[in-house]
């Protein structure tokens, strides 16, 4: 049996079928609920979306195969036959008539292939990656109607292909710093959340003199400095070592295997010596240094994350007993690692203490929230709020969130913010002039550590807020620690009536499992898909197909971060339900809210010229979101709108509790 030729740019392809980052990923109820029902259409116990790698054909989705089968050897594959035709159907009647097929061993052999169709499966740049194909083992002819059929569930299955790689694409620029190319800080929290499967040490680097290099040559000459930086740490760690720039002139290194002092000072030791090395700038020569503080993770646990307050404190010494040192948490004659207290500068470490007497009752910092209107696109309705905490530890110095929340997290104070503003959140919406939702972010460690609902029950019974005012956003991080616990967590909310929604959509390790796995209410698109929507179809196509996943599941969802009105108009056609953003509003103080929710509503629903006209043309309007067009067929809705019933009835349960 010859194997099937390769198809052209084989290279190519392989490259972009390993760029999609789905060969073996676990399943996913959107590809088998898409592959059972071409099963079904086409009456046939075997389906599949297969992908063909360079030697096997992996199945995303299968059924009708014995459990575990999700593999065969690419040469007795029909489908690498019928992916040489990217733009045609592949449909074999007998196979044991077919000289292609006739002795290959799954016709001779088990399942007893005799009919197979497949429709290859094709990405953007035109490769065919694989093939959605059926199987029977009694030979026929499918009707043109069952054909086109199985073509319209392959183009879902098409679509759903590329979600996953655009969700991919951001989640790795969400990860990437920019400049340097190593991880940031949100790639290295996401790293820090995955337990860890040896001894690791952590390497917190602080440059020592970098402010001058900034002072005196200025901001290109320090990128070009940092982007040094990062290559000269690159050179003196191994492969299996992963790097990020947190911020600034911060940068962290994790180096799994390495459990003892000596190893790690050996590392230090030639971070010196690479980093002490002169930087040539503008045809000047200046030296940096660095100071490095390292802590060891105890043979006890596998959580990373108890390493960064050592290594932090650790650094806090380095830096404190001169330039270009290293400390080493637990180090002896390194004093203790609980000498943070002592520092009044402004430094990470003190304001770190200050936020822990800010928060730990009773805490008496001067935190406030301030709050930004999310707004329906289609009616004037009853908008939501998100309340969003802002923090001046010293007059007229404020810390911008994304510095201090990760900071609570990391010294385990966030369920004393979180608590903080639920409570002043809740507290200040019963006395709105109208009955708006406020919306209130719960960081994943709170999820994860105190009882929630319990928590929101408190404070809603406190405050005397009605519940089904009261959104809670989380993010999936949220959801990764511990699903089951995440999950009851969930549903205990939802039981309580306060709304659900998942923060962030599209910028982290988005995926569609969650939307399926817990009780959401609303899906927040993240800024990061949101940014130029009208200039990138991939973001676009991506908006459609979440806006199209919203309704199927009964979610209300939002934009977020929307900037210009050509954006808003790119999210309204594709459906959008709700955008929050600086075009419609910025986040302001309790006081100024009335302003802001009547500027965002007007503005929302503000009809453009072009509107109008199509309303003459069609006299009969619907409703903006109504008014979105979708590339979807309804082959692909079917089997995903087969879930919305369970949805309803979950949150209806959730309700009636
Ligand atoms: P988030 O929950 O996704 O909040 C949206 C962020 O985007 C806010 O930043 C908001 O000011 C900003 N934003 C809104 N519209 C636009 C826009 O059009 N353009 C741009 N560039 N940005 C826009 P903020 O207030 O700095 O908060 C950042 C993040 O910090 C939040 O992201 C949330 O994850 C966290 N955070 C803020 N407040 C709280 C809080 O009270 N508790 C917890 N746990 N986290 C909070
Ligand atoms: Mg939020
Ligand atoms: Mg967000």
């Amino acid at each position: 049996m010859p194997p099937a030729p390769l198809p052209p740019n084989e290279t190519e392809r392989l490259a972009a079928l390993n760029a999609l980052g789905l060969l073996d990923t676990p399943t996913e109820e959107v590809f088998d609920s898409l592959v059972r029902l071409a099963s079904t259409v086409l009456d046939a116990p075997i389906a599949a979306v297969s992908l063909v790698d360079k030697e096997r054909q992996w199945f995303k989705s299968v059924i009708g195969l014995p459990e575990g089968v999700r593999e065969t050897p690419r040469d007795c594959s029909f489908c690498s036959h019928a992916i040489l035709a990217p733009h045609e159907t592949l449909s074999v009647p007998d196979a044991t008539l077919d000289g292609r097929f006739s002795d290959n061993p799954l016709v001779t052999g088990d399942p007893g292939v005799r009919f197979y169709a497949g429709v290859p499966l094709v990405d953007p740049e035109g490769f065919a990656l694989g093939a959605l194909c059926v199987v029977d083992v009694t030979p026929r002819t499918p009707t043109p109607r069952q054909m086109a059929k199985l073509r319209d569930i392959a183009t879902g299955v098409s679509a759903a292909l590329r979600l996953h790689r655009a969700l991919r694409d951001l989640d790795n620029q969400a990860h990437r710093d920019p400049l340097t190319g190593l991880g940031n800080r949100r790639g290295f929290d996401r790293q820090l959340a995955i337990p860890a499967q040896s001894t690791q040490a952590l390497l917190l680097l602080d440059m020592d003199s970098f402010k001058v290099i900034n002072d005196t040559f200025g901001h290109p000459a320090g990128d070009a400095a940092l982007r040094e930086v990062a290559q000269r740490l690159l050179t003196a760690v191994r492969e299996s070592d992963q790097a990020f720039r947190l911020g600034g002139d911060e940068f962290a290194l994790l180096l799994p295997e390495l459990g003892d002092h000596d190893g790690v000072r050996a590392v230090a030791d030639r971070l010196h010596a690479v980093l002490g090395q002169p930087f040539v700038l503008d045809g000047l020569v200046m030296d940096l240094g660095v100071s490095i503080g390292a802590a060891i993770l105890p043979a006890d646990t596998a959580d990373l994350r108890t390493l960064v307050p050592r290594a932090d404190a650790a650094l806090y010494r380095a830096k404190r007993a001169g330039r270009g040192l290293t400390r080493i948490a637990g180090e002896s004659g390194d004093g203790s690692d609980s000498d943070l207290s002592t520092s009044a500068s402004a430094s990470r470490h003190s304001l770190k203490t200050r936020l822990k007497q800010a928060l730990v009752p009773p805490g008496a910092e001067p935190f406030d929230l301030v709050f930004q209107p999310i707004v329906s696109l289609s009616n004037p309705g009853l908008p939501t709020n998100e309340a969003l905490i802002r923090w001046s530890p010293e007059l007229g110095d404020s810390v911008p969130p994304g510095q201090f929340v990760p900071m609570a997290e990391h010294s385990g104070l966030a369920p004393h913010l979180d608590r903080w503003v639920l409570r002043t959140a809740c507290a200040m919406a019963t006395k709105w002039s109208k009955p708006w939702g406020v919306s209130v972010n719960i960081s994943a460690i709170t999820l994860g550590s105190v009882d929630l609902a319990s928590m929101v029950h408190d404070i809603l019974d406190q405050t005397g807020l009605d519940a089904g005012r009261l959104t809670v956003e989380l993010t999936e991080t949220a959801l990764a620690d511990d699903p089951a616990r995440a999950g009851r967590q969930a549903e205990a909310l939802r039981s309580l009536g306060v709304g659900i929604a998942l923060d962030d959509f599209g910028a982290g390790h988005s995926s569609l499992v969650a939307l399926r796995n817990y009780p959401f209410t609303k899906l927040k698109i993240d800024r990061a898909l949101i940014s130029g929507i009208d200039r990138d179809p991939v973001r676009c196509h991506s908006v459609r197909f979440a806006a199209e996943l919203g309704r199927m599941l009964d979610l209300t969802v939002a934009a977020e971060g929307v900037e210009r009105p050509e954006e808003l108009r790119v999210l309204r056609e594709c459906g959008v339900g709700e955008c929050q953003g600086y075009l419609l509003a910025r986040p302001v103080a309790h006081a100024a809210i009335d302003g802001a929710v009547e500027d965002a509503v007007r503005l929302a629903l503000i009809e453009r010229p072009a509107d109008m006209q199509a309303r003459r043309a069609n006299p009969a309007p619907g409703p903006a979101d109504a008014s979105a067009t979708t590339q979807l067929s309804d082959c692909e809705i079917a089997p995903l709108s087969l879930r919305r019933a369970g949805a309803r009835d979950r949150r209806r349960v959730g309700r009636g509790a």
